[in-house]
């Protein structure tokens, strides 16, 4: 059900809860008939949880039948990590419009899709979506998640270096690139991600059209990172003609901890 026609937000019921991998769990959010999928197979969602204001962002691993299916990673604590750890069913949670990212530009001839474990369920969705496309997948998870990603692409999978680190800079940096126009997507702890876009752009020399790379999450040592509402941050930059690219970095930089 559509609550509010202004900020687009929908209210759904978790229908069920399960355990995907000791750090994932699966929910499925009912009631969503209304929702409008982009069909983009990295979209996401704000979500909010009960007894809570902020949001937090979830990509969609599944639409139909007005049911949503988020996999939500479990790490030490957090607003949604330490509620997916209860037995939320029958929760009502608001949900937004989606938003999405992934844009290969029409001559791709390859994908390489890296991440961690926030971002399987979009790298999932992409592998399933572009199954005429050679895919090689580097994935960064602390689980035995096979049978997790859809058949079709080649996989590496990584152990991260300690639980809530992540080391996919060194990873991307050892890359060998194919051969001709292809699509490089992304997405994982933002001091990762950062260090990836510096060197896509000072060493491989990619055109931003050919890649886009995401910070997810914040390695914070404990620390909050800043709140910030990617909403405005998102439209200023389109509405600026920047890439996706550009504004994720803004996004970044705005969630500094301790800058501003
Ligand atoms: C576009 C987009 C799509 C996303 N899709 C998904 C998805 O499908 N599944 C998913 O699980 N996450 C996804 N994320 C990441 C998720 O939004 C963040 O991990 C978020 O911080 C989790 O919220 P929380 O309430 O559990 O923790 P918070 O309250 O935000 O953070 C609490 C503490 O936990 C640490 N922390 C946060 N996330 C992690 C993590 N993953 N591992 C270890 N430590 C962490 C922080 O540094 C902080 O110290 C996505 C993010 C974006 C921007």
């Amino acid at each position: 059900m559509q609550v509010s026609t202004r900020a687009a937000q929908f209210e759904a019921t978790v229908e069920s809860r399960e355990s995907v991998s000791d750090h994932l769990v699966r929910l499925v959010l009912g009631g969503l008939d209304e929702w409008p999928s982009t069909g983009v197979p990295d979209e996401w969602v704000a979500i909010v949880v009960p007894g809570q204001f902020q949001s937090r962002y979830y990509t969609v691993r599944d639409f139909r039948d007005g049911r949503l299916t988020l996999d939500v990673v479990v790490h030490d604590q957090g607003l949604v990590t330490e509620w997916a750890m209860r037995d939320c069913v029958g929760d009502m949670v608001a949900v937004s419009e989606p938003k999405a990212s992934f844009d290969p530009p029409p001559d791709a001839e390859w994908l390489m899709l890296v991440g961690d474990l926030t971002a399987m369920p979009a790298i999932s969705r992409i592998v399933e979506s572009h199954p005429h496309l050679p895919v090689r997948v580097w994935a960064e998870v602390p689980d035995d998640l096979t049978g997790y990603l859809p058949d079709g692409a080649e996989v590496t999978w990584l152990a991260p270096p300690a639980a809530g680190q992540s080391a996919l800079a060194a990873v991307v940096e050892g890359i060998e690139w194919p051969e001709g126009p292809g699509y490089f997507w992304m997405a994982g702890e933002s001091a990762q991600m950062r260090a990836i876009r510096k060197h896509l752009m000072r060493v491989v020399g990619m055109a931003s059209s050919h890649y886009d790379v995401m910070g997810y999450w914040r390695a914070t040592a404990g620390r909050q990172p800043r709140a910030v509402d990617p909403g405005p941050i998102w439209r200023a930059g389109k509405a600026a003609g920047k890439s996706d690219d550009e504004i994720w970095a803004a996004y970044d930089a705005a969630r500094e901890v301790g800058d501003g």
